[in-house]
């Protein structure tokens, strides 16, 4: 991969390997690989890398530690949302890195709540970085790397065949579920992407990850990030950052 500036580990390295074999692989994302589990057809192992990438894969490193945290703070958000009736592919933690959750159906939609201004919506508009949306605003895009991600309009979403509401809806909920989460933290909740899919009884259940990786989380009233902003914009390191993070949640929920 361009970009890569050290050798990349053994991904298929892990503390439940004897699970995550060759064979079972689904498929290989940027820092998640995707299992299915022997005999449960309904079932997957998502292994979370010590790798972060940046600009769709241009820029590389392999932290210590990175797949572990993510995949705690992960499973602890899940968790939450879970106890507060909101449908997820959650089941369980396999060892420290690995998740394990229903398979789903996945919809090629990135929904991306906003609460601050930041990011693509300050590169793409003429609106300021750190700007309070109220109500939060609410966005899809297109879950293709090679199409670079594209922010679709609400009538593209229905041209694909996909209705927005549920998740829209699901999206909004989650995100009164953190903002009262973060705020006890200090933490002022910027933005996230969720994604969602559809599990074998056709149920809408949110998917793939919650964690710093995926969210803007800025320490309350200023803009000192805890996110993977800091390795965008080579400003910190990250594993702190989110451990930081695991530390707070586990006070909190
Ligand atoms: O890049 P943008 O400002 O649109 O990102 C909004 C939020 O969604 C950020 O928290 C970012 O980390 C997350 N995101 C993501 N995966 C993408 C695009 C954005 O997790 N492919």
């Amino acid at each position: 991969m361009s970009g890569d500036s050290k050798e990349q580990p053994n991904i298929f390295y892990t503390r439940v390997a004897p699970l995550l074999t060759a064979e079972c692989l689904l498929q290989e994302g940027k820092v998640k690989s995707l299992y299915r589990m022997a005999n449960e057809p309904e079932k997957v192992y998502i292994h979370f890398h010590d790798k972060v990438t940046a600009g769709n894969g241009r820029r590389v490193d392999f932290p210590a530690d990175k797949g572990k945290v993510c995949c705690l703070i992960s499973a602890l958000l899940f968790e939450m949302l879970g106890s507060r009736g909101i449908r997820t592919h959650y089941l369980d933690t396999e060892g420290l890195d690995t998740l394990l959750c229903k398979k789903l159906e996945i919809v090629p939609v990135e929904v991306i709540v906003r609460n601050i201004t930041a990011g693509s919506i300050v590169r793409q508009t003429t609106l300021e970085e750190g700007n309070r949306l109220s109500p939060p605003l609410v966005e899809y895009f297109l879950k293709d790397d090679a199409k670079d991600d594209p922010l679709l309009t609400l009538d593209r979403v229905k041209l694909m065949g996909i209705d927005p509401e549920p998740m829209r809806q699901a999206a909004l909920k989650v995100n009164n579920h953190f903002q009262i989460l973060f705020a006890q933290m200090d933490i002022d909740l910027v933005d996230f992407k969720l994604e969602f899919g559809y599990d074998s009884h056709g149920n809408l259940c949110l998917g793939d990850e919650l964690s710093p990786d995926n969210m803007r989380l800025w320490k309350k009233g200023t803009k000192e990030r805890f996110d993977k902003d800091l390795f965008r914009k080579e400003e910190g390191d990250i594993v702190e950052a989110y451990t930081y993070i695991l530390e707070q949640l586990r006070k909190f929920i």
